[in-house]
């Protein structure tokens, strides 16, 4: 039985996400802009077991979400393996995988059949050419035919995360929104942050949610909050038939005050806030030995600790700019996005 700790603000930790990799195999001009990067020494990166036993620690204190996430997930190999062994931790009651959907024709099924319960995939764009502008590979097909096959593979939801961001993707709510309900999606869309691996962001780039809610209204009519948001990232909305979508406002209102996740990379560097500085490592004690025991006493300790509100010390900045300048960025790769994981 889980006993569940609560940080400086009186936040639980029930939410952990696992990143598998910190390769891409898209170079996203919000996240991955630079044209190279230091990677994670390989030696350094968690064996699924690693994964499965520190994991294990953070059930103990509580959490009962995990999703799997990167740089890209899907380039782990035999990453069904790892599904299957996060899916039969007693206490894990929500696993879910957050993807480019480049390589997920191939193994939607795979994943579903070791247990994955929900996948998300992330689509910024309808448009081939766009797509390709946006992330330098000519892959939106192969993107199309993996979100098909999740849709056919029968996880308990489908999302599609899209980042708007002015003049890059504004004008495709509406698309995007139809796209989704085709495909039996949840679509969110995502406020372009200012994350370390954002070293393009900049403030008059990113499209507020009032201002998507405005689009999207001038279109439909009256959209509905649908409230009861709890831990979740994203407000939800309906339209006026019924279609529901998310909007996560990191950037113009965010919800530090709810927020119950922390991050793992693929290292085993353990995270706070996506706008944390550092983190703690956990492979080294895992590595020298440590018991589960050990493990749950340090995450309590940390979590006891915790007093992060990255988003709302962001929002209260006067001027805004990239969260890490580019030398730091490339010294340290732990505070990239795609090391962090979304
Ligand atoms: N490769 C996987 C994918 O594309 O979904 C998982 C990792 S990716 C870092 C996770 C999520 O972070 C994606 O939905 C991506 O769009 C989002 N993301 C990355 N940089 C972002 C930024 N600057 N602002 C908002 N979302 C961002």
């Amino acid at each position: 039985m889980a006993i569940s700790i609560t940080d400086r603000f009186g936040r639980p930790l029930s939410s952990l996400r696992v990143s598998v990799t910190d390769r891409c195999n898209l170079r996203c001009h919000y996240c991955m802009p630079e044209p190279d990067y230091a990677w994670l020494p390989r030696e350094t990166l968690l064996s699924f077991e690693e994964i499965a036993a520190i994991t294990r620690g953070f059930v103990s204190v509580g959490v009962d979400r995990v999703r799997i996430t990167g740089g890209e997930p899907l380039l782990r190999r035999d990453l069904p393996t790892l599904v299957a062994q996060l899916a039969a931790l007693p206490g894990v009651r929500d696993l879910a995988l957050t993807t480019n959907g480049v390589l997920l024709a191939d193994k939607a099924a795979a994943l579903r059949q070791a247990g994955l319960h929900r996948i998300t995939v992330s689509l910024d764009t309808l448009h081939r050419r766009r797509f390709e502008a946006l992330t330098r590979f000519d892959a939106h097909a192969a993107v199309l035919a993996g979100i098909d096959a999740a849709s056919r593979a029968g996880f308990e939801s489908l999302k599609l995360d899209t980042v708007i961001m002015r003049g890059t993707n504004d004008d495709e709510l509406v698309e995007l929104i139809e796209y989704a309900r085709g495909v039996g999606a949840e679509i969110r869309f995502i406020e372009y942050m200012d994350v370390g691996g954002a070293t393009r962001w900049r403030r008059d780039a990113v499209l507020s949610q009032h201002e998507m809610l405005q689009i999207l209204g001038a279109h439909y009519g009256p959209i509905t909050p649908l409230g009861g948001r709890g831990s979740a990232p994203a407000d939800r909305f309906a339209l006026p038939d019924g279609t529901t979508f998310g909007i996560i406002a990191s950037t113009s209102q965010p919800f530090c005050e709810d927020c119950d996740r922390s991050r793992l990379t693929a290292d085993g560097v353990w995270l706070m806030c996506l706008y944390a500085s550092a983190g703690t490592d956990l492979r080294r004690p895992l590595r020298a030995g440590a018991t589960r025991d050990d493990l749950v006493h340090l995450i309590r300790t940390v979590w006891s600790q915790r007093a992060d509100r990255g988003a709302e010390e962001r929002l209260g900045l006067a001027t805004r700019e990239p969260l890490i300048p580019l030398a730091a960025l490339k010294k340290n790769a732990h505070l990239e996005m795609h090391t962090r994981g979304g």
